[in-house]
């Protein structure tokens, strides 16, 4: 196996400067393409949370409120590399769920796994070298995409290192897989266009498309009525229960709370004293409640939602090129009113759990009240880049098959989560992993 990385050992400006682009977007909060991302060895593992969740089962079936949504594998498929997956993360700590008490079963709590290997590059690098089956080189950039004269098959690679006056290397295999993170690998696709002018996969113009991240912002506050035993003084994840995402039809969502810190509160309690000068019920009560030696808590609600997968929000080429000639990456984040709706539809049920269990009460963002709100000027990504390269049944629906095969290319397969059709509300990385086990077993015909 030949394994071709483009950055060095260590990060290097160099390497890094290659992953910047523009987001468009008046007032977007997406970050920098060259932020969250990073170009060398290990990649993202360089500086990732290392938090481990896994996609519902039912994130795999099409919901008809959502279009594009539902995989063309089931999770029975992802489900038997578990094990392995874990044992490569070193995954500690009990993924815990347990239905909020008090909310019909619409909310569950619960706690995400930790990989306690973290850094790729750190735990594997010696085996790499020591292993008679794998080469790896680093400073190796892949700049083209070569397809054989039919097109339906990879014919060579073309590799540069930074000496930029040098030819490039052509390098041949019998199976190719892009791994380069969802944006790079779509980015490869659409620059190799000398042989077929719309890019390697994109004749129907669905490269790039759908493309998704967790959109995630302090969406709401929140303010205790007492010490309540869950919520005072502590930090936890709410998530939905499939009836309630169902009934509501919206996506998936993780609601973090936060209690605030000494500081925080106390320019909260300032701002609240000004809004009590005209008197409500909620503040007389709020004021018997402090009189009574009430020890105020106040916090946030964060909110990650499910991005629905949208046509209009896309990867593509911007005019700049990079040294090499390529023309760098554009982004346009589009969300849409299902995210809208999943964003007001799970605060609000937040809210509605905590003032009907006498828990304390929320306030939205106005952002998500207001109806007009551009919600990527409010929301920002996840550093989690989703799609681009969809998998699907057929070629008319996304760009990879169910083995993430390029439809129309016999030897061309992508790892990453470029190619999920939806994203939940899960941290990818596992996933990711998992796929990648499934994709090698594919490949060695064990599959
Ligand atoms: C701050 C932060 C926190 C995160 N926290 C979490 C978390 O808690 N849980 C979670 O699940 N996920 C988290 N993520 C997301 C996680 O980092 C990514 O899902 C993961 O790194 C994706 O892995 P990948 O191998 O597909 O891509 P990458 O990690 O991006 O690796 C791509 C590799 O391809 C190389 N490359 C790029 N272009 C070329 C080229 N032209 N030629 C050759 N090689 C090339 C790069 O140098 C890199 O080594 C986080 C991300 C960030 C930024």
């Amino acid at each position: 196996m030949l394994l071709l990385e483009a950055g060095d050992y260590e990060f290097s400006n160099r390497s890094q400067s290659f992953y910047a682009g523009e987001v468009v977007g008046d007032g977007t909060l997406y970050l920098p393409l060259d932020v969250g991302r990073v170009r060398a060895l290990g990649g993202g593992s360089h500086i990732w949370g290392g938090d481990i969740a896994d996609l519902e089962a039912y994130d795999f079936e099409a919901r008809d409120y959502m279009p594009q949504s539902g995989w063309p594998i089931g999770t029975n498929e992802l489900s038997k590399y578990h094990s392995e997956a874990s044992a490569i993360l070193q995954v500690e700590g009990d993924v815990n769920e347990e239905p909020m008490p008090g909310s019909k079963g619409n909310l569950i709590r619960f706690t995400r796994g930790v990989a306690k290997r973290r850094n790729v590059r750190d735990t594997f690098y010696e085996s790499m070298r020591a292993n008679q089956n794998i080469d790896l080189f680093i400073n190796a950039n892949l700049v083209d995409i070569n397809l054989s004269e039919s097109l339906d098959r990879v014919h060579s690679l073309s590799i540069k290192s930074y000496d930029f006056g040098k030819p490039s290397i052509q390098v041949q295999g019998e199976n190719y897989v892009l791994a380069m993170g969802a944006i790079e690998n779509v980015r490869a696709l659409l620059n190799s266009n000398a042989q077929s002018k719309n890019g390697i996969g994109n004749d129907r113009d669905l490269v790039g498309r759908y493309f998704m991240d967790h959109p995630w912002g302090a969406a709401a506050t929140y303010i205790l009525f007492h010490k309540h035993p869950d919520f005072f003084n502590s930090s936890f994840y709410m998530k939905p229960s499939r009836a309630f995402v169902g009934a509501e039809k919206i996506g998936e969502f993780y609601c973090g709370v936060s209690p605030f810190s000494d500081e925080q509160v106390s320019s909260y309690i300032r701002s609240i004293i000004k809004t009590l000068a005209c008197s409500t019920e909620l503040s007389e009560d709020l004021a018997v409640r402090l009189r009574n030696n009430f020890t105020c808590a106040v916090g946030w609600l964060g909110l990650f939602i499910e991005q629905a997968p949208v046509f209009e929000s896309r990867i593509s080429l911007g005019a700049a090129k990079d040294e090499f000639g390529n023309r760098r990456v554009q982004l346009d984040w589009n969300m849409s009113e299902l995210d809208r709706r999943t964003l007001r539809r799970s605060l609000f049920e937040v809210g509605k759990y905590m003032a009907a269990n006498d828990v304390g009460r929320v306030r939205m963002s106005q952002y998500v009240v207001e109806d007009k709100t551009v919600l990527r000027k409010h929301l920002s990504g996840g550093h989690h880049q989703l799609g681009g390269l969809r998998m699907a049944k057929s070629a008319d629906e996304g760009v990879l098959d169910r083995n993430c095969k390029v439809f129309g290319v016999r030897n061309l397969f992508v790892a990453g989560s470029a190619v999920f059709p939806t994203g939940g509300a899960a941290n990818p990385t596992f996933t990711i992993i998992k796929l990648a086990l499934r994709l090698s077993d594919y490949l060695s015909g064990r599959n």
